[in-house]
C-alpha cells in the first residue's frame, strides 16, 4: 500500500515539473530574453570602467584589466601581472 502511493505520489512530482518547465519555454515568456539583455549591459559597463578598477588578485590599480570567466561563473577582472596565473589556471578571457 505504501508502495503505491510513492508511485502516485512520484507521477504527481513528474507531472508537475513537465508543466512548469513547458510554462517557462512558451513562446510568449520573454523572461530569458530579458536577463540577456541586463547581463550584457551590466557586462559592457564593467569593461568601461575596467580602467579605474583595482585588480581582483593582487588589488592594485595597474592599469587596464582583463575579464576572465572562473569555473564557478564568477568574473574577475586580472591586471597584466596577474593574466598569466590566469592562463596556467586555464580561465578564458571574456
Ligand atoms: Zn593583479
Amino acid at each position: 500500500m505504501l508502495y503505491a502511493a510513492l508511485i502516485v505520489l512520484g507521477v504527481l512530482v513528474i507531472f508537475y515539473v513537465m508543466t512548469r518547465t513547458r510554462r517557462v519555454d512558451e513562446p510568449g515568456s520573454s523572461k530569458a530574453r530579458t536577463n540577456n539583455v541586463i547581463s550584457m549591459e551590466s557586462h559592457r559597463k564593467a569593461k568601461q570602467i575596467s580602467e579605474i578598477q583595482p585588480c581582483s588578485s593582487c588589488k592594485k590599480k595597474n592599469g587596464k584589466l582583463i575579464f576572465y570567466a572562473q569555473d564557478n561563473g564568477t568574473v574577475v577582472g586580472l591586471c597584466k601581472d596577474c593574466q598569466t596565473k590566469a592562463k596556467k589556471r586555464d580561465m578564458l578571457p571574456l
